[in-house]
């Protein structure tokens, strides 16, 4: 959070004289927005949702979402600002990028056909909780590259292709 603040002293009142364009010294926000809840809402940020009127059923974070200050993970459930988005997205990335190491390990080395359940059976040994769609996916990705082929073109079944 920036903020614009027209003063060059902390707004918490301490006096210390902050850099340009600062409205508080390092921490001092902390300081100032727990004063405010005392004062206002008894200290309770439970209390102040209220008085806006969120709370479990009208939660303050999809509110964020929608005014589009806050993002949803195209995967998941997850919400947070941009900069959280984007630490979340990359390690959703990094996860699935092991994990379809691990399943194309995997074939190569056993073999044989592939079905969905065996390719989440495989990645859920290797200590993952992979989707049945994921795995479909990954098998059409490895199919691209001509790893697999399909056995049926109605089913998501597999066979190694030999090389
Ligand atoms: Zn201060
Ligand atoms: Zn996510």
């Amino acid at each position: 959070m920036t903020d614009n603040a027209s003063t060059d002293r902390c707004y918490c009142g301490c006096r210390t004289v902050t850099g340009y364009g600062r409205a508080f010294a390092p921490g001092h926000d902390k300081v100032a927005e727990a004063a405010y809840l005392a004062v206002h809402h008894n200290g309770s940020v439970a209390e102040l949702l209220r008085s806006k009127g969120y709370g479990p059923d009208k939660p303050v974070i999809d509110a964020a979402v929608k005014a589009g200050a806050w993002e949803k993970c195209d995967h998941c459930d997850y919400k947070g600002a941009p900069g959280s988005i984007r630490n979340h997205m990359a390690k959703v990335r990094k996860a699935e990028n092991s994990q379809r190491e691990a399943l194309e390990r995997s074939v190569r080395a056993l073999g044989g056909t592939w079905d969905p359940s065996r390719g989440m059976q495989t990645l859920r040994d290797a200590g993952y909780s992979p989707s049945e769609k994921y795995v479909r996916a990954v098998y059409r990705r490895l199919a691209e590259d001509g790893l697999l082929e399909k056995v049926d073109d109605n089913r998501a079944i597999y066979f190694v292709t030999e090389k």
